[in-house]
């Protein structure tokens, strides 16, 4: 490892496994975990002057930058060195991060339509960890925790095809933002969660050698 404290972005669409990808980057590079979805999960119902964020979140929309960049900066105030996950998610986003820290690398975790749509409509959250696992692809073995499995409320069919319109619409322009400033890598995200930290673990280490 080159640097003690890398800036990483990973970006997606839903259910490109930023999450669980997020988690190897932590434990091998040792950063900060900046995650704007798990940060609106926990404050779903709290009053902002536009609303809550829950309206948003079952909706399937953007939760409005403000609030985001709020979050976003008062994480980036304890971090040395981070991987930021679901954030930005629209080109003003992306202006204010600018405007607060520079950048290592943005890694890209590509996966089509179809893949993306069968991982979040059959995801499954076990409520007393946060473990995710899957209808089809990975149960757990205890009853116990089968049984206490629930659905997060955006991961429903409707939901999730409006989530993946919005990555399309907002998101995707970012990647433009960032190309242009040949900071962007790509990685086949399609393959398990060991084949794909196998290579973006590699594409981090090279982007980090190379800055
Ligand atoms: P995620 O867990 O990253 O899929 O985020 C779940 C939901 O939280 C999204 O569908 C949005 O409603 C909201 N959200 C998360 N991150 C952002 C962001 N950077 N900007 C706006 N809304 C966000």
């Amino acid at each position: 490892m080159s640097d003690s404290n890398p800036r990483l972005v990973l970006m997606g669409p839903p259910g490109a496994g930023k999450g669980t990808q997020s988690e190897n980057i932590v434990e091998e590079y040792d950063v900060e975990h900046i995650t704007t979805g798990d940060a609106l999960r926990a404050n779903k119902d709290i009053e902002t002057e536009y609303g809550t964020p829950r309206e948003y979140m079952e909706a399937g929309e953007l939760v409005p930058d403000p609030v985001v960049n709020e979050i976003v900066v008062t994480a980036l105030a304890d971090a040395d060195g981070f991987v930021l996950d679901g954030y930005p998610r629209n080109e003003s986003q992306a202006e204010y991060l600018d405007s607060q820290t520079d950048l290592d690398l943005i890694a890209l975790l590509e996966v089509g339509r179809e893949e993306l749509v069968h991982r979040l409509t059959g995801r499954r959250v076990d409520p007393e960890t946060g473990e995710n696992y899957h209808v089809e692809y990975n149960m757990p073995d205890d009853p116990e925790v089968r049984d206490r499995l629930v659905q997060r409320d955006d991961d429903t069919e409707e939901t999730v095809q409006e989530r993946l319109e919005v990555y399309e619409e907002n998101t995707a322009p970012v990647i433009d933002f960032y190309e242009e400033r040949g900071l962007v890598e790509r990685v086949d995200g399609d393959r398990s969660p060991d084949e794909v930290w196998e290579d973006l673990d590699a594409t981090i280490e090279v982007a980090l050698d190379d800055g």
